[in-house]
């Protein structure tokens, strides 16, 4: 059972990386899900309207190049981001050295997955809703 479960997670790996591709790390297994925070201080990491992250076990979370290579902001309670100090993406942090909180979007592999929750939607911003006619193009509109 421990072989073919290693094997598993072996066959699950995803790669991940920063916008200029200074950092770079992978995770191991299934992705359960991503949940996406509407806060005001997560629509301020991310400069949109909210934060969507996954969580993985520390185990199951890998640096494979760059994790020196970062900038950190923290509140004096504790809360905050790290960023890639070259290109300012938000990376992968834990806070408790048991799991990694992991910005979705960082990811290079599909993850094969869905959003399956948003929190703290009562501090959304007021444009943060879908206008009854809303448009999606697979590119720039011509
Ligand atoms: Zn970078
Ligand atoms: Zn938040």
């Amino acid at each position: 059972m421990q072989i073919d479960s290693f094997k598993a997670n072996s066959m699950e790996k995803r790669k991940g990386s920063c916008l200029c591709g200074t950092v770079k790390f992978e995770t191991r297994g299934p992705i359960k899900g991503i949940g996406s925070c509407h806060c005001s201080k997560c629509r301020k990491v991310s400069g949109t309207n909210g934060n969507a992250v996954f969580l993985v076990a520390s185990n199951d979370f890998a640096w494979i190049e760059g994790q020196q290579n970062t900038l950190e902001f923290a509140f004096p309670n504790g809360w905050g981001v790290t960023r890639c100090d070259t290109c300012g993406s938000p990376l992968p942090a834990s806070h408790d050295g048991k799991q990694y909180w992991v910005p979705a979007g960082l990811m290079d592999d599909p993850l094969n997955t869905e959003m399956k929750q948003h929190i703290f939607c009562a501090s959304r911003a007021d444009w943060d809703r879908e206008s009854a006619d809303s448009k999606s193009f697979d590119e720039f509109p011509i």
